[in-house]
């Protein structure tokens, strides 16, 4: 670009069609930029931590508290039992799908304001997308800050293509937060080592998978996941996040491993 106000993409934007593929994919040219790649995102299961309440929980922020010297972590989280009972209810009642959005959003606002509570007197604070912007400078003053985990949405939640759940809840939430800001790992804290060829809660024989790429998952057509099957697919147009560690929260140790880079739980890549 020389003296001409736009480039040739410039141009080709202004003028062109944002319909047209070829266009489209120019837009690809420059790499996007890693706006935060030294944070870390932790997203802490709500039914599968939180619920679980003291015994699971206050090990972990132990451990969350050990690691701020050494690693700075946007810490989201799940909504859990109580999303599920209100939804059951907001279902009952024939709420569409954008208002169980909203109702799923303030449970997991609950469990963020709880673990906030419970990190005050490190210094941690809660943040929400309205103060994102501010993320730089907690990080780099506090090491970590909490939000919750569910992606904004609220009204403009889209309807699944089964059913009326949010299909886009807290680990999607949490998944694109590590996407756009691009940061260094998107690690899952649930109660399960990882993956299984099942839920391990139900199928004793089922099998521990310690690495697995998304169309290997696809491939296996397992009847249920750990992770919402909306993260999956937005692995598959990343930019930044191209895998996520599921790890075991109640096992103590296992988030500073995964925080280290070590390969504990699975590592679901593409
Ligand atoms: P969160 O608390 O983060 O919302 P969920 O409860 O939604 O987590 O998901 C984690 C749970 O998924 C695990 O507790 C486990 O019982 C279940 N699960 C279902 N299918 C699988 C699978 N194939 N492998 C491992 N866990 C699974
Ligand atoms: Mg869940």
């Amino acid at each position: 670009m020389q003296d001409q106000l736009l480039t040739y993409l410039g141009e080709a934007l202004v003028h062109g069609s944002l319909t047209d593929e070829v266009l489209l994919a120019e837009t690809e040219t420059h790499p996007v930029l890693p706006i935060l790649p030294n944070a870390n995102v932790i997203k802490i299961g709500g039914q599968s931590l939180i619920d679980r309440g003291r015994a699971a929980v206050f090990p972990l922020l132990d451990e969350l508290v050990g690691n701020l010297a050494h690693h700075q972590m946007i810490i989201g989280t799940g909504a859990g039992t109580r999303a599920r009972h209100a939804y059951s209810v907001g279902l009952d009642l024939g709420m569409p799908t954008g208002v169980l959005s909203i109702l799923g959003t303030f449970v997991s606002m609950q469990n963020a304001r709880m673990l906030h509570y419970l990190l005050a007197k490190h210094g941690i604070p809660f943040v929400e997308p309205v103060q994102f912007p501010q993320l730089p400078f907690y990080l780099e003053e506090r090491r970590a800050v909490i939000f919750f985990g569910m992606p904004p949405y609220v009204f403009w939640q889209p309807n699944p293509a089964v059913g009326r759940i949010p299909p886009n809840r807290t680990d999607t939430g949490t998944y694109l937060v590590s996407e756009v800001f691009g940061a260094r790992s998107m690690i899952y804290v649930k109660d399960e080592d990882g993956l299984y060829t099942a839920d391990p809660k139900k199928d004793p024989k089922a099998k521990f998978i310690p690495h697995i790429t998304v169309e290997e998952l696809e491939a296996l057509d397992l009847a249920d996941v750990v992770v919402e099957h909306s993260v999956l697919a937005l692995m598959k147009h990343a930019q930044h996040r191209r895998s996520i560690q599921v790890i075991n929260g109640l096992k103590p140790g296992t988030l500073s491993l995964a925080l280290n880079g070590e390969h504990v739980g699975t590592i679901i890549t593409v």
